[in-house]
């Protein structure tokens, strides 16, 4: 499996092909010990996680990277950030799946 470099931006990335974006939501009976973002590198105890998915403050993404097979834990933050990266100008539409629901959402790169 390859390893996630910090200093790759993950815009450049996701530019490479916007056609099915998706990530999934990270439940909290999945995470073993702590679980941390793979771009901000943000970090929490499993516990904690536990207590800020609850009060929905925060939420970690397992985020598939098109036309690679890289698998990476996004933070919402960096997942956002990402998308509207992807965007360019442009709406782009992004698969949250959660449990068994999936909710289309779309980005601009508009604030
Ligand atoms: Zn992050």
């Amino acid at each position: 499996m390859e390893t996630f470099k910090k200093r790759t931006p993950i815009i450049h990335l996701l530019s490479v092909n916007k056609d099915v974006l998706e990530a999934s939501v990270i439940e909290v009976a999945k995470v073993k010990g702590a679980i941390s973002c793979d771009d901000c590198r943000i970090e929490y105890s499993k516990e904690h996680y536990e207590i800020l998915f609850a009060n929905k403050k925060l939420i970690y993404f397992d985020f598939n990277f098109p036309a690679t097979t890289y698998l990476a834990c996004l933070c919402h933050n960096c997942l956002f950030k990402a998308l509207k990266g992807a965007a360019n100008g442009e709406d782009v539409s992004v698969k949250i799946l959660h449990k068994k629901e999936e909710y289309l959402c779309k980005f601009s790169s508009e604030k």
